[in-house]
């Protein structure tokens, strides 16, 4: 299994615009948005999560934060495991939330922290990044406040270009001569990156990204109302230009049935002769297409 492949097994969530949409993504312990359902459906799996990163104050993306909070206190597991809620600096809506779960958490038996970001702020997770780190961007959604993407990321090593036409014996000689650290590069790889709500995406920061969710409330640019959510031919493109390694779409609007979103993601492989793989994911389901077709429906 390739390691886009792999990312997107293990993303487990639900999405309808307008009503829902969480991400539980297991192998970094957070969750990305927190509609409701999101507690109910984890159930003793909310112990696995550590950090929850809040797109935006909308309803339907932060309605399951309070549940979450609440039942960390009572299911079964854990119960000292501090959590920590991240999100946008300045916005009223989740200020709002936060305002009520205070007063009405009574004490909790964990550290409960709630973490402003700005676009560009790093979130170190684990003990010394041992399990990556986050990067928020700011996103074309809300026009009075900001809402951020989040990239999930690790640091990489490779070889500086000037050794890259040299043969192994000749880099290990120089690498014994100069020291290991003079032929190699560090460089930050995009594994997830979450674009949350939003107009499209700027292909630059999403760059070569293993997988890359984006809006695709709507099917065709021309059924937009107002200018926050993408259609899912401008997903494409944003893919597309970004080169990232697989796409998933998410936040469908309820007005379009499963086949009509299936039959559109279908004709947009063949229009744009999209090679990444492109997974929809609308409700519980994720419909995983490749090569043009169907590949699995889970
Ligand atoms: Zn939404
Ligand atoms: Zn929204």
């Amino acid at each position: 299994m390739s390691l886009s492949e792999d990312i997107v097994s293990n993303l487990r969530g639900y999405s309808k615009a307008m009503y829902s949409t969480w991400f539980h993504y297991k192998p970094a312990r957070l969750l990305l948005d927190g509609g409701e359902g999101a507690c109910s459906t984890l159930g003793n799996f909310v112990f696995g999560i550590e950090e929850v990163f809040l797109t935006h104050g909308h309803y339907d993306h932060i309605s399951g934060v309070p549940g979450l909070i609440y039942s960390r206190a009572s299911a079964r597991g854990d119960k000292e495991k501090p959590l920590t809620i991240y999100h946008p600096a300045g916005d009223e809506l989740i200020r709002l939330q936060r305002d009520y779960v205070l007063k009405t958490c009574g004490r909790l038996p964990y550290e409960l922290n709630w973490e402003p970001l700005e676009p560009g702020q790093e979130v170190p997770l684990g003990r010394d990044r041992d399990r990556g780190f986050v990067r928020g961007f700011a996103t074309p959604h809300q026009r009075r406040s900001l809402s951020l993407g989040y990239r999930i990321m690790e640091t990489r090593k490779r070889l500086r270009p000037e050794y890259g036409g040299l043969e192994g014996r000749e880099i290990a000689a120089i690498a014994r001569e100069k020291g290991r650290d003079a032929i190699s590069e560090t460089y930050d790889h995009v594994l997830l990156a979450y674009g949350g709500d939003s107009m499209p995406i700027d292909p630059d920061v999403v760059a070569g990204a293993e997988v890359l969710i984006h809006d695709a409330t709507f099917l065709h640019r021309a059924d937009r109302e107002g200018n926050t959510h993408a259609s899912m031919d401008e997903a494409f493109e944003v893919a597309e230009a970004a080169n990232v390694k697989a796409l998933a779409l998410f936040h469908v609007s309820s007005r379009y049935t499963r086949r009509e979103a299936e039959k559109r993601v279908l004709q947009l492989i063949e229009q744009y002769d999209f090679k990444p793989a492109v997974t929809l994911m609308m409700l519980w389901r994720k419909t995983t297409f490749r090569n043009g077709k169907i590949v699995r429906a889970q």
